[in-house]
């Protein structure tokens, strides 16, 4: 074996070995995103824990099934501030929850909507975790855990409401050029 040889060897093993410790950590967290809609669930979602680690990523488990909060401000959020018209759904079951008609900039760190889309699929109740009420939001298919809903915040939108989602529990749909062109 040559000099080069081993050099190509050595540089191959190393990127093996990079990519089996990057496929060990959890995902960053990036948005999910998908072409066109996805089939609507038809009627409750139920699955074991075991089986929703199979479908979802580990960032996505943690914030869907163990209600876990995504990180303010994270790369998750500049996508969404970045994304233009479409229709979001859970990243769990597909329900559709919200759209970029209802989305708004709150600067608070994660997506904001003032109403979800598709009201009879968004649900709330109280949260008293961390010592302070608060009204978690969940899809009403699946049961994942979305967010938060504040009210009266003096935000300037329709409903003074700030639906405060978790990004990673979304799934993005952008719209057809057509259907933009026909909100306008
Ligand atoms: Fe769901």
């Amino acid at each position: 074996m040559n000099f080069r040889t081993l050099l190509v060897v050595l540089t191959g093993m190393t990127l093996a070995l990079g990519a089996v410790a990057f496929s060990q950590k959890p995902a960053t967290g990036a948005m999910e995103t998908a072409a066109s809609a996805p089939e609507q669930p038809t009627g409750k979602v139920e699955k074991s824990a075991e089986e929703w680690k199979n479908v979802l990523t580990p960032e996505q488990f943690r914030i869907l099934r163990e209600a876990g909060t995504e990180a303010a401000n994270g790369p998750v959020y500049a996508e969404f501030k970045k994304q233009g018209g479409g229709t979001y759904y859970c990243a769990g079951c597909n329900a559709e929850l919200f759209s970029s008609v209802e989305k708004f900039d709150s600067r608070c760190g994660w997506p904001s909507f003032y109403d979800p889309s598709k009201a009879e699929n968004v649900v709330s109740r109280t949260d008293m975790s961390g010592g302070v009420m608060r009204t978690e939001v969940l899809c009403a298919k699946c049961g994942g855990h979305l967010g938060h809903v504040f009210t009266g915040e003096g935000f300037g939108t329709p409903t003074d409401k700030r639906y405060c989602i978790n990004g990673v529990a979304l799934k993005f749909v952008p719209a057809k050029e057509r259907e933009e062109a026909e909100k306008k």
